[in-house]
C-alpha cells in the first residue's frame, strides 16, 4: 500500500499545480545548503532541527525578497527531496502571538487578503518582545509563562534602522506667535521591523511594519542631576519597556500608563512613516517649503482597528496644525476624510476611557487638541438640539465625574468619516445603543462590514485533506473566490463526496487524538463526537453554560448507565486574562469536572472532558479541522461577530450557537435548519432585562439544573476544597450579567438534537457539506473588498506583478 501523504504533500498537490513553487529542486537545495553553511554556520553533522528550520525559512524568505522589492517599487516545495521532515520543522516555528484573540487574528487575515487582492496596504503594530503569555495548567489552575518568542531570532523580520523615528512624551506646551510648541519632551526612538506579507500566487508582497522601542544614545545623559553614566545606561530599560510586553486582556480596558504609552508610540511612529511616504510621493506636490495636504485623504486611508489607535486623530491634527501650519478647519476635514473606525465590542468594561490626568502629564498637547475637537463638536450638537443638555453630556468626549475621563470611542466616531460594526446584528446594536446619539447626528457614517477569515490559512494550510477533496469536485478557484464553494450545493447527495468529507474528518480526528496522546498524555476515543469550545475565557462567552451541560450529561449517564449515549469528547480551551479572577475559576471548574468525569468507570468512553492547554493559532489550526461540533454560545448581543465560528464552519464542523454576532449570518447563509440554533434572541434578552432576570426561577424549576448547580456548589467536583466554587455559584444565582440559567433548558434540549443527528453519520455529513458550501461569505477577501469599495475608495487589483528575475549565484 502506498504511504499516506503528509499534510505538506497534500497542500502541494493542490497549491502548486503548474508553478514551480520555490523553483526547481536543485535551486532549493543549493540555497538551503548555502544558508546552513553561511547563515547558520553549521554542517549536516552538527545541525539541529532548529538549524534546519532557519535554513529553510531563509530559503523561503529569499524566494519572497525579489517579489517584495518589486511590489514596493511597483507602488515549496515539489517534494524538494531534501531529506527533511517538513512537518517536524513547522513545529519549531514560534507563533507570533502579538494579539489577544479575535481582534489581532482578524488583522492578520486582513493582511493576507489585502496582499492577495493586490491592495497597496501596510499593517502597523508593536513588535512586543513578549507576546501573549504561554498558559500552563498546574493542578487544574492556569499558570502564566513569559512568551520569549524571539529567543532564537525571527527569520521573517528585517530591522530597518535607517527608518527609525523619534516619539515624544511628557513635556509642556507653549503658545506663542508662531503657533504652538510642545517642548522639553522625553524622546523614545521607534525602530521598524518589516515582515513580508505575500499574496496568494500573485507575486505581490506587502509589508507589515512593527515598531520596537529604543532609547536614544543620549538618553538621560543630559540630565546633570542623575547619578551618572552607569545609571543612565541602566535606565535605558525604562524607555525600551514600551514595547516589552502585550497587555493580555481581551475585551477589557485597563487604564495603565504604560499601555497609553504603547498606544501613542505606535500611532506617532506610524503617522510619521505615512506622512514621510506621502511627501516623497508624486502627490505631496513637492513644494520645498510647504507640503500640500489637500490630496492626503485621496492617497491615504487609515483604518482604526478598535479605539487602541484612536490617538491617530489628535496626532494627525497636531502634525497638520502645529507642525505643517495647516489651518484648523482644513486639518479637521483632512483628518476626518483620512480616518475610519471599526468598533469591535459593546461591552462597557471594554471601552477605553482614559483619565484626563494621565493625558495632562503624558500628552499635554493632545489633551488640548481633544478639548478643542470636543468644543467644536458640542457647539455643533448644541446648535442642532438647543437646550438638550443631557444630550451634550452623553455625546461629550470628556466624561465628567469624580475622575474626568476621555471616551476614546466618541473621539473615534467624531474624527472618522466611516464607522462600522463587524457583523450585521452588531452594527445594528451600535446604531441603536452605544452610538445612538451619534447615529442620529450623522446616520450616513454608520456601516457594517461582517468579519471574515482567510481561506488560505484556515482551509488550505490547516486542512489540506478537505481542501483537496473540495478541489477534486470544483477546482481550485475557491481559494481566491470562496463564494465558489456554493458549487458544492448540488453535490450534497453525491455519495463519493459524502464518503470523502467524512473520511477527511476522521483522519483529522485521528491525527489530533495522536497529538493529544503524545503531547498531553491523554487518551481519547477518536470515534466519539469532538465537541469543541475554544476561544478566550470570558463570562460573556459562557463556558459556564457548556460546563452545566457536561455535568448534566454526566448525571444522566450515572442515573442510567445502560442507556445508549452518543459518546462525546468535550474540549474546552482558552486563556484567561491573568487579572480576571472569574475566568481563572472557570478554567479550574473545567479541569475539576474533567478530573471526576474522566476517572469514573461508569462513564468510560461515553464522556471525556479535556482542557486544551495554551490555545493559540497553531493549536487552532490543529483542533478546528478535527472538530465535529463548534460551540458559539455567547449571550445574544454580546459577541460582536466572532471569527472562530467561521473557521469551524469552513472546516466541516456543525455549529451549536445563539443568534449572536456572525452566527446570525451563518444561519442565514446555510439555512437555520442546518445549524443548531437555540436560546434567547437579543429582543428576548432585552425583555428579560426589563422584567428583571431571576436566576432562581430557573434553578427552582429545572431539576437537572438544580442538581448540577448544587454539585458544583457543594464541592462534588472539588472534594479537596469543597468551597472552591461557592462564589461562582453565588454569582450565577444572584448577579449573572450574562444570564446563563435563562438559556440552560434550550441549550440542553438543542444538544439532544445534536446527539440525535450524530447517530446518523450520513445525514450529519450532508449538513456538514451544506455548511461548507454556504460558508463563502465568510472569506476575509469579501470583507476587504467591501472596506476597499465603501470606506477606502480603492479598487482591488488583479494586475499581476511580474515575477522577479532572481539574482543567481
Ligand atoms: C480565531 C481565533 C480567536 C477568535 O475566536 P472567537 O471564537 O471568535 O472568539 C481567538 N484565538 C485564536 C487563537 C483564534 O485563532
Amino acid at each position: 500500500m502506498a504511504k499516506p501523504l503528509t499534510d505538506s504533500e497534500k497542500r502541494k498537490q493542490i497549491s502548486v499545480r503548474g508553478i514551480a513553487g520555490l523553483g526547481d529542486v536543485a535551486e532549493v537545495r543549493k540555497s538551503f545548503n548555502r544558508h546552513l553553511h553561511f547563515t547558520l554556520v553549521k554542517d549536516r553533522n552538527v545541525a539541529t532541527p532548529r538549524d534546519y528550520f532557519f535554513a529553510l525559512a531563509h530559503t523561503v524568505r529569499d524566494h519572497l525578497v525579489g517579489r517584495w522589492i518589486r511590489t514596493q517599487q511597483h507602488y515549496y516545495e515539489r517534494d524538494p527531496k531534501l531529506g527533511l521532515d517538513l512537518e517536524e520543522l513547522e513545529e519549531i516555528e514560534e507563533d507570533a502571538g502579538l494579539g489577544n484573540g479575535g481582534l489581532g487574528r482578524l488583522a492578520a487575515c486582513f493582511l493576507d487578503s489585502m496582499a492577495t487582492l493586490g491592495l497597496a496596504a501596510y499593517g502597523y503594530g508593536i513588535r512586543y518582545e513578549f507576546g501573549i503569555f504561554n498558559q500552563k495548567i498546574v493542578d487544574g489552575w492556569q499558570v502564566e509563562e513569559a512568551d520569549d518568542w524571539l529567543r532564537y531570532g525571527n527569520p521573517w523580520e528585517k530591522a530597518r534602522p535607517e527608518y527609525m523615528l523619534p516619539v515624544h512624551f511628557y513635556g509642556r506646551v507653549e503658545h506663542c506667535l508662531e503657533g504652538v510648541k510642545w517642548l522639553d519632551t522625553q524622546v523614545v526612538l521607534a525602530m521598524p521591523y518589516d515582515t513580508p506579507v505575500p499574496g496568494y500566487r500573485n507575486n505581490t508582497v506587502n509589508t507589515m511594519r512593527l515598531w520596537s522601542a529604543k532609547a536614544p544614545n543620549d538618553f538621560k545623559l543630559h540630565d546633570f542631576n542623575v547619578g551618572g553614566y552607569i545609571e543612565a545606561v541602566l535606565d535605558r530599560n525604562l524607555a525600551e519597556n514600551i514595547s516589552r510586553v502585550l497587555y493580555p486582556n481581551d475585551n477589557f480596558f485597563e487604564g495603565k500608563e504604560l499601555r497609553l504609552k504603547q498606544e501613542y508610540f505606535v500611532v506617532a511612529a506610524t503617522l510619521q512613516d505615512i506622512i514621510r511616504r506621502f511627501k516623497s510621493s508624486k502627490f505631496g506636490c513637492r513644494d520645498p517649503v510647504r507640503t500640500c495636504f489637500e490630496t492626503f485623504p485621496d492617497k491615504v486611508a487609515i483604518q482604526l482597528n478598535d479605539t487602541h489607535p484612536a490617538l491617530a486623530i489628535p496626532e494627525l491634527m497636531r502634525i497638520l496644525v502645529d507642525v505643517e501650519k495647516v489651518d484648523w478647519d482644513k486639518a479637521w476635514e483632512i483628518t476626518k476624510k483620512t480616518c475610519a473606525y471599526t468598533n469591535h465590542t459593546v461591552l462597557p468594561e471594554a471601552l477605553e476611557r482614559w483619565p484626563v490626568s494621565m493625558f495632562e502629564k503624558l500628552l499635554p498637547r493632545h489633551l488640548e487638541i481633544i478639548y478643542a475637537i470636543n468644543q467644536r463638536h458640542l457647539d455643533h450638537v448644541a446648535a442642532l438640539f438647543p437646550g438638550d443638555v443631557d444630550r451634550l453630556r452623553r455625546m461629550s468626549v470628556i466624561e465628567e465625574g469624580d475622575c474626568k475621563r476621555i471616551n476614546m470611542a466618541h473621539l473615534c466616531v467624531i474624527g472618522s468619516h466611516a464607522v462600522n460594526g463587524v457583523a450585521r446584528i452588531h452594527s445594528e446594536i451600535v446604531k441603536q445603543s452605544v452610538f445612538k446619539d451619534f447615529y442620529e447626528l450623522e446616520p450616513e457614517k454608520f456601516q457594517n462590514k461582517t468579519n471574515g477569515i482567510t481561506p488560505r490559512r484556515w482551509l488550505l494550510l490547516c486542512n489540506p485533506g478537505l481542501a483537496g477533496t473540495i478541489a477534486e469536485k470544483i477546482g481550485e478557484g475557491f481559494l481566491t473566490d470562496l463564494s465558489q464553494l456554493k458549487k458544492l450545493l448540488p453535490l450534497v447527495d453525491d455519495e463519493a463526496l459524502i464518503r470523502d468529507v467524512a473520511k477527511v474528518k476522521q483522519e483529522n480526528k485521528l491525527k489530533f487524538s495522536a497529538l493529544l496522546e503524545k503531547e498531553y498524555k491523554v487518551k481519547i476515543n477518536p470515534s466519539s463526537m469532538f465537541d469543541v469550545h475554544v476561544k478566550r475565557i470570558h463570562e460573556y462567552k459562557r463556558q459556564l453554560l457548556n460546563c452545566l451541560h457536561i455535568v448534566t450529561l454526566y448525571n444522566r449517564i450515572k442515573k442510567d448507565p445502560a442507556r445508549a449515549f452518543v459518546p462525546r469528547t468535550v474540549m474546552i480551551g482558552g486563556k484567561a486574562a491573568p487579572g480576571y479572577h472569574m475566568a481563572k475559576m472557570i478554567i479550574k471548574l473545567v479541569t475539576s469536572i474533567g478530573s471526576v468525569v474522566n476517572h469514573d468507570p461508569v462513564v468510560g468512553d461515553k464522556l471525556k472532558v479535556i482542557f486544551l492547554e495554551n490555545y493559540r493559532v497553531s493549536l487552532a489550526e490543529k483542533v478546528i479541522p478535527a472538530a465535529d461540533l463548534s460551540q458559539q454560545i455567547s449571550t445574544a448581543g454580546t459577541e460582536a461577530s466572532g471569527t472562530g465560528n467561521m473557521k469551524f464552519m469552513l472546516n466541516g464542523a456543525l455549529t451549536i450557537g445563539t443568534m449572536d454576532g456572525a452566527n446570525v449570518e451563518m444561519a442565514e447563509e446555510a439555512g437555520a435548519e442546518n445549524l443548531f440554533i437555540f436560546g434567547m434572541r437579543v429582543e428576548d434578552v432585552e425583555a428579560l432585562d426589563r422584567k428583571g432576570y431571576n436566576a432562581r426561577e430557573y434553578y427552582d424549576r429545572l431539576p437537572e439544573l438544580k442538581q448540577a448547580v448544587d454539585q458544583i456548589s457543594s464541592g462534588f467536583f472539588s472534594p479537596k476544597d469543597p468551597d472552591c466554587f461557592r462564589d461562582m455559584v453565588n454569582m450565577l444565582l444572584n448577579h449573572d450579567r450574562f444570564k446563563v440559567f435563562a438559556d440552560y433548558e434550550a441549550y440542553v434540549a438543542c444538544q439532544a438534537q445534536v446527539d440525535q443527528l450524530y447517530r446518523n453519520p450520513r445525514e450529519w455529513t450532508k449538513k456538514v457539506i451544506r455548511n461548507i458550501a454556504c460558508s463563502g461569505k465568510f472569506s476575509s477577501d469579501r470583507t476587504i473588498t467591501e472596506y476597499a469599495r465603501d470606506i477606502w475608495g480603492v479598487e482591488p487589483s488583479d494586475l499581476q506583478i511580474p515575477p522577479p528575475n532572481l539574482p543567481r549565484d
